[in-house]
């Protein structure tokens, strides 16, 4: 794989903020011109921002990850106790552990970020359908633009807001 390492900022159209704790991004080029091209399909006032990639299991962020996904899913049986079947989606490594064709991205409407989990993946069933009906637009712009070049969107509904998605090789 080909992978590149980006810090916060910006990469030709391209926001890079890094999820913490990670402080750069690693991606597949592939992926990178995928979500570049993506980006030129969008209307204007939509800037997508790259969150998260790949992340090496055996590194000091990929141990981290691990810990908060211990904590995370102890807490999160705690709380919704009626979501078990979920766990797996949610806390799993979901691929960024393998390669950089696994990304996060957000989105930015009119230069301001879109919290679509303001409470992370712990943000309640009720808020996320909330914030999905107040931006169902640009989110379905986003996402149908990331489709057509060749990304998978998450199936579960918290994943799918993280906007996880993969690149099929
Ligand atoms: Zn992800």
């Amino acid at each position: 794989m080909a992978l590149l390492t980006l810090t916060r900022g910006k990469y030709a159209s391209l926001h890079i903020r890094p999820r913490w704790p990670a402080r750069q991004i690693q991606v597949d080029l592939k992926a990178l011109d995928r979500l570049q091209r993506v980006q030129t399909k969008l209307p204007q006032h939509i800037s997508l921002i790259l969150t998260r990639g790949y992340e090496k299991k055996a590194s000091r962020l990929g141990l981290a990850r691990k810990q908060f996904r211990l904590l995370g899913i102890g807490a999160f049986r705690l709380f919704y106790s009626n979501r078990r079947n979920e766990i797996a989606a949610i806390f799993g490594s979901n691929g960024h552990d393998v390669d950089g064709m696994h990304v996060d991205v957000s989105l930015l409407l009119h230069g301001h970020r879109v919290r679509l989990l303001p409470l992370g993946v712990f943000t309640p069933l009720f808020w996320q359908q909330r914030r999905v009906a107040r931006f169902s637009l640009p989110l379905s712009q986003v996402k149908q633009a990331l489709i057509n070049e060749g990304f998978r969107i998450h199936s579960n509904p918290t994943e799918s807001l993280q906007i996880h998605c993969d690149l099929a090789a």
